[in-house]
C-alpha cells in the first residue's frame, strides 16, 4: 500500500556504503560493483534519473597499491584516498561503458553546500548532466577537506544531493536489510521495520550503536539522512546492498527493506539549504515560550532570547537552542551577536532605543528559518 507512493518517481539517488564496496579484506568488491552498476544502467534505460553517492575510495587505494591494513592516520587515510579514488572512478567509467552509458564526478565538501554560489552552481550542472542522461557520480573530496569542513559521512551527503537535484527517493544501500526496532546483530529477538511516516525519538532510540567495521556512519546517520530528505520531498528506503538487484526492486515499488515515507508538507530548497547546507556561525538560546512559538509557525524575537554563543554578524546563520540545549531550529540572523547580547530578554518595541537602530521586529524570520 505504503509503497503505491513511489509511482511516479523519476530521480533518484542511490548511495552504496563502504560495507557493500568492499570486502572483509577492504579492499574493493568488483563483482559487487559489477553487479551496482548493471542495476543503475537498466534503470536509466528505462528512463529514470539516476545519481550515485558512492565511499570506497580508501579500500581502491589500498587495492592499488596493496595495504593489507587501513591506514590510522588522517594524512595516511587522506593520501590513501586520492590514490583510490582515480581507481574507483575508473573502475566506475569502465563498467558503465559496457552499459552505453556515461558518467561524470562531482567531489564535493561541506563549503560547496553552504556557499549559495557553490550550491546553486552544483545544482545546475547535475541538472544539465541528468537531462544528458550522464550519471553524476558523488563522493565527498575526502583528500582535501579537515574534519570540521566535512558533511562527514555519505548517509548524509546523499540526503544532501537529494535536496540538490530534488530527488524523488534515495536508496542507501546497507550490509543490512533495513531498520530493526534494535541492532539485530546484537538483538536476536530484533524486529524488522517495513514502514517509518514520523521520524520520532523512538524511531532514533532503535538506531544507536556501532555501524560496520568500515562503515562510518551506522544506523543513525542513515536515519538523519531520512529526516533530512523527506523533508524535502524524497523517500528514503534502505535495503541490503548483498543483493545489488534490490535497487530495481525498491524503485518498481516491491515491498523491500525499510521505506521512511516523505513528508506531505515538503519545505522549500532554499529552507533545505539553509537548515542542512549551510554551517552555523554561532547559537541562540531561547526560552520555552519562544521554543513554542518557533514551533507554531513564528518568528523569534528578542523577549524569548536567553542568551548566545560565538560571534556573528548580522545575516550570518544561527542554531537556535531550547533551554534545555537541544538544537530545534537553524536560521539567518537579522542582529549580530554584540546586538543581541544587548536586546536579548526585551520587548521588540524597545530595540530601537537599545541600539540607537533597528532593522526588523525580528530577529529570525520565519522565512529564514527551519526547524530541525
Ligand atoms: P554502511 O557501511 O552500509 O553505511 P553501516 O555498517 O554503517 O553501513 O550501518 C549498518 C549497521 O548499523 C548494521 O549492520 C548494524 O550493525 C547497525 N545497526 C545499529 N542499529 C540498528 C538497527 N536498529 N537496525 C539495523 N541496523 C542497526
Amino acid at each position: 500500500m505504503s509503497r503505491k507512493a513511489l509511482k511516479d518517481i523519476k530521480r533518484v539517488v542511490i548511495k552504496v556504503g563502504t560495507s557493500t564496496l568492499t570486502k572483509s579484506s577492504g579492499k574493493l568488491n568488483e563483482e559487487k560493483i559489477k553487479r551496482i552498476v548493471a542495476s543503475i544502467a537498466s534503470l536509466a534505460d528505462e528512463g529514470f534519473e539516476v545519481a550515485l553517492v558512492t565511499s570506497g575510495a580508501v579500500g581502491a587505494g589500498m587495492g592499488e597499491l596493496n595495504i593489507n591494513e587501513r591506514p590510522k592516520t588522517l594524512n595516511e587515510k587522506q593520501a590513501l584516498a586520492s590514490v583510490g579514488q582515480v581507481a574507483l572512478i575508473h573502475l566506475y567509467q569502465i563498467l558503465f561503458w559496457a552499459h552505453g552509458k556515461t558518467i561524470a564526478q562531482l567531489l564535493l565538501t561541506r563549503g560547496d553546500f553552504s556557499d549559495r554560489n557553490r550550491y546553486l552552481n552544483a545544482r545546475n550542472v547535475c541538472g544539465t548532466l541528468l537531462s544528458k542522461n550522464i550519471i553524476p557520480i558523488i563522493n565527498e573530496n575526502d583528500p582535501v577537506v579537515s574534519d570540521e569542513l566535512k558533511v562527514g559521512d555519505n548517509d548524509t551527503l546523499s540526503a544532501l544531493v537529494s535536496g540538490l537535484i530534488d530527488a524523488d527517493l534515495l536508496i542507501i544501500l546497507s550490509d543490512i536489510d533495513g531498520l530493526y526496532d534494535k541492532n539485530p546483530n546484537v538483538h536476536k529477538d530484533a524486529k524488522f521495520i517495513k514502514l517509518v511516516e514520523d521520524i520520532n525519538e523512538d524511531i532514533k532510540n532503535m538506531a544507536q550503536g556501532e555501524g560496520s567495521k568500515f562503515g562510518t556512519g551506522g544506523m543513525i546517520t542513515k536515519i538523519i539522512a531520512a529526516q533530512m530528505a523527506t523533508k524535502i520531498g524524497t523517500n528514503l528506503i534502505i535495503v541490503n546492498g548483498e543483493n545489488p538487484e534490490n535497487i530495481i526492486r525498491a524503485v518498481k515499488g516491491e515491498e523491500i527493506g525499510t521505506l521512511f515515507l516523505r513528508q506531505d508538507k515538503k519545505i522549500s530548497s532554499r529552507k533545505y539549504w539553509l537548515g542542512y547546507g549551510t554551517s552555523k556561525k554561532g547559537t541562540i538560546i531561547i526560552d520555552e515560550g519562544a521554543a513554542k512559538a518557533l514551533k507554531n509557525g513564528k518568528s523569534l524575537l528578542s523577549v524569548g532570547i536567553k542568551g548566545i554563543s560565538g560571534e556573528f554578524e548580522r545575516g550570518q546563520i544561527v542554531e537556535i537552542l531550547n533551554s534545555k540545549d537541544e538544537l530545534i531550529a537553524k536560521g539567518i540572523s537579522n542582529y549580530s551577536s554584540s546586538e543581541i547580547m544587548l536586546i536579548k530578554g526585551r520587548k521588540s518595541e524597545e530595540i530601537e532605543e537599545i541600539l540607537g537602530h533597528k532593522y526588523d521586529d525580528d530577529v529570525v524570520h520565519i522565512d529564514n528559518l527551519l526547524l530541525v
